[in-house]
């Protein structure tokens, strides 16, 4: 089965939002393998986000990441990386489809509510960071 990473970040634990994504996440079908509540230190957003790095919202998208706690959540399901990303919408919540959760829950382009892996390898390395393999529980 297909393995995804997914971050309710900052703005949208703050708007107390984690019930209506875990829902979801529940009514979707998705595994949960694994679920942390965290909150990111300055490094470690920026290792995260690292191949952002030479982009111009780097350094806000770090601060803003390490501002607030976050639920992180590493997901199984056919197709999970696709799937979660049509659920989540586009990156702008102003440019998201009617009922995605960036168009419900989003504050903006940068405070966009959750994070999605965006390929398998990638959603590989990112539940790496958070999670050790042998804290993922299956099936
Ligand atoms: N982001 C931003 N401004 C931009 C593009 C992205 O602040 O112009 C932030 C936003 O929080 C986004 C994250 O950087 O979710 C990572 O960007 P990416 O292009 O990977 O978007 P995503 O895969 O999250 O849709
Ligand atoms: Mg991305």
């Amino acid at each position: 089965m297909e393995r995804t990473l997914i971050i309710v970040k900052p703005d949208a634990v703050r708007n107390r939002h984690m019930g209506d994504i875990i829902k979801r996440i529940e009514q979707e079908n998705f595994t949960i393998l694994g679920i942390r509540y965290t909150k990111l230190s300055l490094d470690q957003a920026r290792e995260f986000y690292a191949v952002h790095k030479e982009r111009p919202f780097y350094g806000s998208l770090c601060s803003f990441m390490s501002q607030g706690p976050i639920l992180v959540a590493a997901l199984a399901a056919e197709g999970a990386v696709q799937k979660w990303r049509t659920l989540i919408g586009a990156t702008d919540p102003a440019e998201a489809a009617d009922g995605t959760i960036r168009k419900l829950f989003a504050e903006s382009k940068e405070a966009n509510a959750v994070h999605g892996s965006d390929s398998p390898e990638n959603a590989k390395n990112e539940i790496a960071f958070f999670f050790k393999e042998s804290d993922l529980v299956s099936g």
